[in-house]
């Protein structure tokens, strides 16, 4: 038998670009992530420390007031000088101004001096922002009007924050680059080790292609993850493809075989009829002929039923058949056949029985079956067909009084041309039971047989039953 040429895949997958991809798309998810985590802290920080600022200006404003009404200008100022002498509270502007531009009083950090606050001069607003000369930091100023209609502004530079958040950028700037790094180092690591059982596995595929060695197999690992269940489940599908194939060796092996013999007679008929010369002897001898190659096309199309049917391409014509007339039809063919060699055939059917089959196929099955038990009952014996309904199924049993079957032979019979020891001097092919097995599987039924040698076979076969809602 010669080997199939090994064929490479049209197109192989680069699995070093998948891997790659991979790797971008962990560094990618992991930094944008990451980044964005930096950023909505920044974020939060700033607006956390710009709302302390906030308060710190309201409640001195508050205070303040407060004192302006208890003790006067005085009060504030006391305040004011206290504060800067003990350096309590944060560094603050504050200014009284009267009738819109007359300053009463006025408090600012020698280092704010270049903050342009002179134009705020009796302006009252909620909040307003006054830029340093340097522009680098803003002054934020709130206003109250005090309890004689004088205004009291208290302002906040944002340097000292601006500070702080350039820090926290230059921080967050290591840190973004450490987590870019982080991302390429962990992608690349996280790809490695997925990827090396995956390039494993390709690389053992592609040398049972290659070589065509199906006997090789796929390392499995202890882990036993995703990558692991693949090897096993494709060493499982090399398990049934070699099955099949040296199935399918004996089966081709069984045909020669069993070809040989037909055709070797069929030279000799008509090598001894040319021979002869005698037109009635080569007219006998073109019958025989025929006979004999009608026998070698009935055993091929049977092969090729039953591979169909096993592969699932055999065509079905599925109707609502019932069971029992089926079963009638079918012994009534083989009345005669019963009657010549002397058994009794009897009938026990469940009426209303249907299935959902293919009629012509139904019953080729019942007929082998009951082919068989009449062939291989001896005269004087009984085959029984009966069919009754047990849960689901449609049950259908032949049972017969005959030889019954060896032990042996039991687990073969249902192998293509597998003929048990006793049954050479029947005719038959060796293929009859096959054919019914491979039919009612596909139908998705089951056919099993219960046998003892001397005492006689049961074949039980099972068939959806069809309930019509
Ligand atoms: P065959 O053409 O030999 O009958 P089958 O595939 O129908 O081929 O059956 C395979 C073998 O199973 C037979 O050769 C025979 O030994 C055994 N067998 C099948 N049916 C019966 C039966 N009813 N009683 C005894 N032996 C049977």
């Amino acid at each position: 038998m010669s080997s199939p040429a090994p064929t490479a895949p049209a197109e192989q997958p680069d699995s070093g670009r998948f891997g790659l991809r991979l790797a971008s798309w962990y560094a990618v998810v992991f930094v944008v992530s990451s980044l964005a985590i930096v950023l909505l802290t920044y974020a939060l920080l700033a607006a956390s420390l710009a709302e302390r600022d906030r308060e710190i200006v309201a409640s001195t404003l508050r205070e303040y007031s407060a004192r302006y009404a208890s003790g006067g200008l005085g009060a504030i100022a006391r305040a004011v000088d206290l504060e800067q002498r003990t350096g309590g509270r944060e560094r603050l502007f504050v200014r009284v101004v009267r009738g819109g531009s007359e300053t009463l009083f006025a408090s600012i950090p020698p280092e704010w001096a270049d903050f342009e606050v002179s134009p705020l001069a009796g302006r009252e607003s909620a909040w307003d922002r006054v830029l340093s000369g340097s522009r680098r930091a803003t002054l934020e100023v709130a206003s109250a009007r005090l309890i004689d209609g004088t205004l009291l502004q208290v302002g906040k530079s944002t340097e000292s924050r601006d500070e702080l958040l350039a820090r926290f950028r230059t921080v967050a700037l290591l840190v973004s680059i450490a987590i870019v790094l982080a991302g390429l180092a962990g992608g690349f690591v996280v790809t490695r080790s997925t990827m090396r059982p995956i390039e494993g596995l390709i690389a053992a595929v592609r040398n049972i292609i290659a070589t065509g060695r199906t006997d090789a197999r796929v390392p499995v690992r202890e882990q036993r993850d995703a990558i692991d269940e693949l090897s096993s489940l494709f060493n499982a599908m090399l398990d049934r493809i070699t099955t099949l194939i040296s199935g399918m060796g004996d089966a081709l092996d069984n045909v020669a075989h069993d070809l040989r013999t037909p055709m070797t007679r069929l030279r000799g008929i008509a090598e001894r009829a040319l021979a002869s010369g005698d037109p009635a002897t080569q007219s006998a001898a073109l019958a025989t002929c025929l006979e004999e190659s009608e026998r070698i096309l009935a055993m091929l199309d049977t092969l090729m039923d039953i591979s169909e049917a096993e592969t699932g391409t055999l065509r079905l014509e599925r109707t609502d058949v019932a069971v029992d007339g089926v079963i009638r039809e079918v012994a009534s063919v083989y009345e005669d056949v019963a009657e010549d060699r002397h058994v009794a055939v009897s009938q026990h059917l469940e009426n209303g029985l249907v299935v959902s089959a293919d009629r012509d196929r139904l019953r080729q099955v019942v007929a082998n079956l009951l082919d068989n038990a009449i062939k291989y009952t001896p005269a004087g014996g009984r085959v029984d067909i009966s069919t009754r309904r047990e849960r689901n199924d449609v049950v259908i049993e032949v049972a017969d009084t005959g030889t019954g079957i060896a032990d042996h032979d039991l687990p073969r019979i249902w192998e293509r041309l597998y003929r048990g020891d006793q049954s050479r001097a029947e005719r038959g092919l060796g293929l009859g039971l096959s054919l019914v097995r491979a039919i009612v599987a596909a139908h998705n039924g089951t056919v099993e047989v219960r046998s003892r040698p001397g005492q006689g076979s049961t074949f039980t076969l099972r068939l959806p039953v069809l309930t019509r809602s």
